[in-house]
């Protein structure tokens, strides 16, 4: 009880930062708490908040009461209060949305409560034990469940929280929480068991007897396995039950998205180097924070590692959290997972129903489930006691989100590790540089996993020079003679094949027509953007501008193209080469209906797809032991998008396509066709070297001054005028001038570039301008943002305008 606590602190769900100072009156004293949300009187209008803090006594004066509590639980614990305090100061997001988003949609959207009266309360107003007051509420309740709303109404008066509350801890009264829309309930199976202590048998007919007898000796069973037993089993289970000698039952089954069911597994023997990682993660649990970055190729038993850990903080008596990149990733690992640990992991991702991740973030509030594994969001499962993060494919982009609040759930799996003193694994078979670069600098420590499991020896990896096949027409440069051939052979031994296009969304790039260098900015060094208003190449970091009618820097040429090509033309290529082939494209566009990722993904497994033509999509995780040959059809698509990651990108994905070919019995090939072939980028990726292609790699950006060496901030300025955009741009591109110019320690820390038009230049009909701050430490640059926003009291939104934020910027494009 918190009856001390007059006074509390409320972020509400609003664009606005800081929080709010509200009185709780009296009678619902008692039942406030953080993490609890309330109504409370916002302007002229009111709004829900999140208690966030209590107090005795405050100095403001004309506070105002809030109106009621919305909650009897709180919905998150107090420890994750500094957690999304830290989020909302480093993401300049305000802390109630923040919250908001973090939240399971059910709770914010259709999530309602009822009350029922109990037996108790009947018998209270029989006997008179109750007010008059209450005596009335209990009455209008009768047999029913209602609403608190509809029993106001029947009672024609409202009725304040505190008396419920009252009639409640009474146990005259229960409250259930509902959701709007009817839940999606778990699926179940029928499942059978013979009862204990059986009365005499001998009067059964010999099939009850066979059934039952079975049922002895197996322990429970689904009903539909008894049909094997005996036929027309179901007809005898009713009788049986009946007489009363078996028990018939529903229960929850766990399915992979395939539909097969997950059965318990026993953990193997761990190799001498995954103990040795598992020893040194294990050690470190309970000890206060630590991290490590745990790279180890694809096969090498990092998910082993990861849930013998999880098991380990368990029995110390942690919580366990795991982040995976994708959705489709997520029931991959949680099949694996739910054979190890049951039925005790809950699930967190944005494909579930509004009402299944209600279910499941209450069930890591009431201390259900221990284990949870999820998606970026599931970065804020509402865990106390946290003893374990692991972030897998720890490089992977999704981590970043791109809209709203722009947080990067791996950095924030530090951040929250380092807050509750917990342990954070990071893995991947293709580190990002900036957590390598951690490593070298100490944040972190490496742990190895050097080899595959089954010692499968890594993919041959064959690089076709594109600049060879200039001469060819049509087709043929595009899926080279080589290609055609492997694909040919492959088809005969009826293997299946992998053709993949790194093409991200982004349509084309400006490449010189005879010798294929990308036209750069020589101050950059990322590739220039066409812009059609202007005619001329643009860099959208720093503005330079390279006429239309430019040469190319290399071989002198004049010819300039745009080269681009998308997964649908390579698929219709594909099927006038292999017209009996059957050809399936898996990219954004196929993959937007629900349900239509896993039909492909059945399919494939099913053997009913020959080809498939995909874009990062198929580069991720996914296990297809019959994919022998993997066409890279054009390596330099994502080396020369604009931006100063193309070679980290490249690189990743180029070598996690490359660890989709053999990973079955069948050895694989991969052919990547390039016109770079001697990039490092491409080479590393080849020999699937981390090392090597980082130590390249972060020259580069030490050069051009690139993270890690040094923080940026991005301000993504939209509208849907054209010119209204500009000249907003262009406002606020004068005032961080005029900030900077405010103070010696800026002038001597921040660089500011542009404004400048977007590569991207209009998405969803709004044109879309960039300003990059840059600074060698984060805490001038936010030092910097922080004077822009808020002490100049500049209101970044303008009506028309949005301005976005993003720290940390992954898409700059
Ligand atoms: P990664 O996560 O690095 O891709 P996994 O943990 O999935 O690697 O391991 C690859 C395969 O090897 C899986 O089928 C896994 O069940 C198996 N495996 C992992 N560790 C062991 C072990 N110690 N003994 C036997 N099999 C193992
Ligand atoms: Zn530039």
């Amino acid at each position: 009880m918190n009856s001390d606590f007059a006074y509390i602190d409320v972020a509400v769900p609003l664009p606005v930062f800081g929080t709010f100072t509200y009185y709780v009156p009296e009678p619902l004293q008692p039942m406030i708490d953080k993490g609890k949300r309330v109504l409370v009187p916002f302007g002229s209008r009111k709004v829900s908040g999140y208690v966030l803090g209590l107090a005795a006594s405050s100095d403001i004066s004309g506070i105002k009461p809030i109106e009621d509590i919305l909650d009897s639980k709180s919905l998150f614990p107090a420890e994750m209060i500094p957690f999304f305090k830290w989020i909302s100061e480093y993401y300049y997001h305000p802390i109630g949305e923040v919250i908001s988003e973090a939240l399971p949609g059910g709770i914010n959207l259709g999530e309602y409560l009822t009350i029922t009266r109990t037996e108790a309360g009947r018998r209270a107003t029989a006997d008179g034990l109750t007010t008059d007051s209450e005596r009335e509420i209990l009455e209008v309740i009768g047999s029913q469940s209602l609403r608190i709303k509809e029993m106001e109404k029947h009672l024609g008066r409202k009725v304040p929280q505190a008396a419920i509350q009252r009639l409640e801890n009474c146990g005259w009264l229960e409250r259930h929480r509902e959701i709007r829309g009817g839940r999606t309930r778990p699926k179940t199976e029928r499942y059978v068991s013979a009862k204990p202590d059986i009365p005499d048998t001998d009067s059964l007919s010999d099939a009850k007897k066979k059934i039952l007898e079975h049922l002895k000796s197996v322990g429970e069973v689904p009903a539909k396995s008894l049909n094997r037993v005996s036929s027309n089993a179901s007809r005898h289970l009713k009788a049986l039950q009946d007489n009363g000698t078996i028990r018939i039952f529903d229960k929850p089954v766990y399915r992979d998205p395939f539909g097969d069911k997950v059965s318990p597994d026993t953990p193997p023997a761990l190799t001498l180097d995954q103990q040795h990682v598992l020893s040194n993660v294990t050690r470190e649990i309970g000890k206060g924070f630590s991290s490590f970055l745990l790279a180890g190729v694809t096969g090498s038993g990092k998910t082993e590692v990861y849930m013998q850990a999880a098991a380990n903080a368990l029995n110390l008596g942690f919580t366990v959290l795991i982040l995976v990149p994708e959705i489709a990733l997520i029931a991959q690992i949680e099949r694996r997972f739910r054979a190890r640990f049951g039925e005790c992991i809950a699930v967190l991702h944005s494909g579930l129903s509004t009402g299944e991740r209600y279910d499941q973030w209450m069930r890591i509030i009431n201390k259900e489930s221990p284990i949870a594994i999820g998606a970026r969001s599931a970065i804020f499962a509402p865990f106390t006691d946290l003893g374990l993060i692991v972030v897998d494919e720890e490089h992977d982009n999704s981590y970043k989100q791109e809209s709203r609040c722009r947080y990067n759930a791996r950095d924030l799996a530090v951040v929250r590790a380092k807050q509750s003193g917990a342990v954070v694994l990071l893995g991947s078979a293709t580190p990002s540089i900036q957590s390598i670069y951690n490593v070298t600098s100490r944040k972190f420590r490496e742990v190895n996993l050097k080899h595959r499991i089954y010692r499968q020896p890594p993919p041959d990896i064959k690089i076709i020079d594109l600049r060879e096949h200039q001469g060819m027409r049509g087709i043929r440069r595009i899926i080279t003679a080589p290609m055609i051939t492997a694909i040919k052979e492959t088809l005969a031994r009826e293997e299946q094949v992998l053709l993949f296009l790194n093409r991200r969304g982004f349509a084309s790039y400006p490449v010189c027509a005879s010798c294929g260098e990308a036209l750069k900015c020589k101050n950059c060094d990322i590739t220039l953007t066409l812009h059609k208003g202007v005619n001329a190449y643009k860099c959208h970091l720093c503005g330079h501008t390279r006429a239309a009618t430019a040469k190319c820097e290399v071989c002198g040429a004049t010819s300039i193209k745009q080269l681009g090509l998308g997964t649908e033309k390579v698929e219709e290529m594909v099927q006038k080469l292999f017209p009996n082939a059957r050809i399936a494209r898996m990219d954004r566009d196929t993959t937007k209906r629900k349900g239509a990722l896993v039909k492909i993904l059945k399919d494939l497994r099913d053997r009913k797809i020959d080809i498939l033509v995909g874009t990062q999509m198929v580069a991720k995780g996914h296990d297809f032991p019959n994919i022998t040959l993997v066409g890279i059809i054009c390596a330099d698509l994502s080396l020369n998008f604009p931006d100063f990651r193309a070679g980290e990108t490249t690189f990743q994905i180029l070598a996690q396509v490359a660890g989709r070919a053999g990973r079955g019995t069948q050895p694989g090939t991969v052919l990547l066709q390039t016109y770079n072939p001697e990039h490092f980028s491409i080479t590393a990726a080849r020999h699937q070297d981390f090392m090597t292609f980082y130590k390249e790699e972060i020259k580069f950006r030490n050069t051009f001054n690139y993270p890690p060496y040094a923080r940026m901030i991005q301000l993504k300025i939209s509208g849907r005028d054209f010119e209204k955009t500009k000249k907003y741009a262009a406002i606020i591109g004068e005032r961080c001038q005029r900030v900077k110019q405010s103070n010696p320690q800026f002038q001597k820390t921040i660089q500011v570039f542009g404004p400048i038009e977007a590569p991207l230049s209009r998405i969803a009909s709004r044109y879309r301008w960039q300003i990059l701050l840059k600074a060698a430490h984060a805490k001038p640059l936010h030092g910097f943002t922080r004077t822009l926003i808020f002490e100049k009291g500049f209101p970044l939104n303008h009506k028309e305008i949005r301005v976005a934020i993003d720290v940390d910027p992954m898409l700059m494009m």
